[in-house]
């Protein structure tokens, strides 16, 4: 009887075999998959497209783009370097971000003084008036290389009598860190007035109150809240 209760002769716990070949041939296959899934992306990155944005935050964002083929959409894909910052000049009661979209689309093909331009923000409202990816012309400077126009999202703040200028700095900002994060842009480098490029006095109130550094820090301050509130899900 005793053998029933004899230990099973085993074998001995070291010479047990794991199959570690067939598991290590396995970790390199997902690894070097993972690795030519993240190659493939990088490489097959698709251009800078748009960031087909309908909101930001409680300001919806209106898309009407100038049809293609007109004279003041140029075309062509190019790469997003900068936010090109400009105010419209136009003091009028009424001249708000849908006068301006009236105003851009009429002048789409006008003989002279083409003029483009991809967002105008008012106090309650942004329109979108042109891809992202392609250039415009809003900065003075043709098509430079490494320029306004060439390689700049233009984005119009309006200062119509009857709007709230101050809420308009407010949405331009909010609509700024956004197209920041969208294309990885750095703020310091990213934000450029319209006067950088062309030397035109432009956004004239801004610069002229001594309010461009303070608009940037509001830019910068709404980035790093936005990426956190991103990096948190
Ligand atoms: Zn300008």
């Amino acid at each position: 009887m005793a053998g029933f209760y004899k230990k099973r002769k085993g074998k001995g716990k070291g010479s047990r075999t794991i199959p570690w070949q067939p598991i290590a041939v396995l970790v390199l296959m997902a690894v070097s998959f993972v690795a030519g899934m993240w190659t493939h992306s990088v490489l097959n990155r698709p251009l800078q497209t748009d960031a087909g944005l309908t909101y930001i935050e409680d300001i919806p964002v209106i898309t009407d783009y100038i049809p293609e083929g007109s004279r003041a959409r140029p075309g062509g894909l190019r790469e997003i370097k900068y936010l090109v910052i400009h105010e419209t000049d136009n003091f009028s009661a009424g001249a708000d971000a849908a006068a301006h979209n009236s105003f851009i689309h009429q002048n789409a093909n006008a003989e002279e003084g083409i003029v483009s331009w991809h967002y105008t923000v008012d106090d309650h409202e942004i329109y979108h008036h042109l891809p992202d990816d392609e250039p415009g012309y809003h900065a003075g400077d043709l098509m430079e290389a490494d320029g306004g126009n060439m390689n700049g999202v233009g984005i119009e703040m309006c200062v119509n009598e009857d709007g709230n200028y101050e809420q308009t700095l407010v949405n331009a900002e909010r609509l700024c860190a956004r197209l920041l994060i969208e294309y990885g842009l750095k703020p310091s480098k990213a934000l450029k007035k319209h006067q950088d490029f062309s030397g035109k006095v432009c956004p004239a109130k801004l610069i002229d109150s001594g309010r461009w550094d303070e608009f940037c820090a509001a830019v910068e301050k709404k980035y790093e809240e936005l990426k956190a509130a991103d990096a948190a899900g």
